[in-house]
């Protein structure tokens, strides 16, 4: 599971008040913890926090039993740091290269794959220095990628196809260490003129796509997020949009309810 920013994931979490995955309920949980430690909150508070979140089969243990579980989850959340506000520069002379790709899906794919590559770069665990091709190496996540990339509706034959192309241009190179496959992206650079700085992690294709066609895509004007333009005159993402109905209904509940602020 690729989460790009722990912060924004775990405020989502708190906010819906249940897990978004079914099978890795358990990163998402070490996510929470690294998030309320992060803003300050000591064990108990933290364990508070989890129990809104429960943890299947502790229903049978004493309190005792359960702190100890518990405890263990926090030690093993806290050993890794709070992924966030992870910055990534993309480069005109890298923009260059990827629209240069005829196809779509692997214009998609190898610019999810230079954002993944450039984001983890910065995670101790997830490189290694190779001496062998003097450049960091970035562990393969295949599975997220290919969400990410929008391709998870092409056949595995297909997705093995594009990435096989990009391996023949010369734009991606894989390596095995320690049993797991690294790679790294020859074009990928840390200096020239800058294209756009990717902060915001919820739309990534998008950042791509307003860059090169400011016509029919533009920001959203709470969050940033990246959304197409329509007919009408749509202002936010989804999920502000969605917020933002929220908070002009109790506004208006409160003007209803008031009347003296309804003549402001
Ligand atoms: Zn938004």
């Amino acid at each position: 599971m690729l989460v790009f920013d722990e912060k924004k994931y775990a405020r989502n979490l708190l906010k819906e008040k249940k897990f978004q995955t079914y099978r890795q309920k358990d990163i998402e949980r070490y996510i929470l913890i690294r998030y309320l430690a992060n803003e300050g909150k000591n064990f108990d508070e933290i364990k508070k926090e989890l129990e809104k979140f429960p943890l299947i089969g502790c229903e049978y243990l004493d309190k005792k039993d359960v702190d100890l579980i518990y405890s263990k989850i926090v030690d093993r959340a806290l050993s890794c740091p709070l992924v966030t506000d992870i910055e990534v520069n993309i480069y005109k002379s890298e923009v260059e290269i990827i629209n240069n790709l005829e196809d779509e899906n692997l214009k998609n794919l190898l610019f999810m794959l230079l954002v993944y590559y450039k984001w983890a770069v910065n995670q101790s665990y997830l490189y290694f220095f190779s001496k062998h091709n003097n450049v960091k190496m970035v562990i393969t996540n295949d599975m997220d990628i290919w969400k990410y990339a929008g391709i998870m509706k092409l056949r595995v034959a297909e997705r093995y196809r594009l990435c096989n192309k990009l391996i023949i241009n010369g734009l991606y190179v894989e390596d095995n260490f320690k049993s797991n496959n690294y790679f790294y992206l020859p074009f990928s650079v840390d200096e020239g003129e800058i294209a756009f700085t990717i902060k915001n992690y919820d739309n990534i294709l998008g950042e791509l796509q307003f860059y090169n066609d400011k016509e029919h895509y533009k920001r959203c004007a709470i969050c940033g997020t990246v959304i197409r333009k329509t007919r009408s005159p749509k202002k936010y993402c989804t999920n502000c949009a969605h917020d933002e109905n929220i908070r002009k209904t109790k506004e208006n509940k409160k003007k209803f309810e008031n009347p003296i602020l309804l003549k402001h």
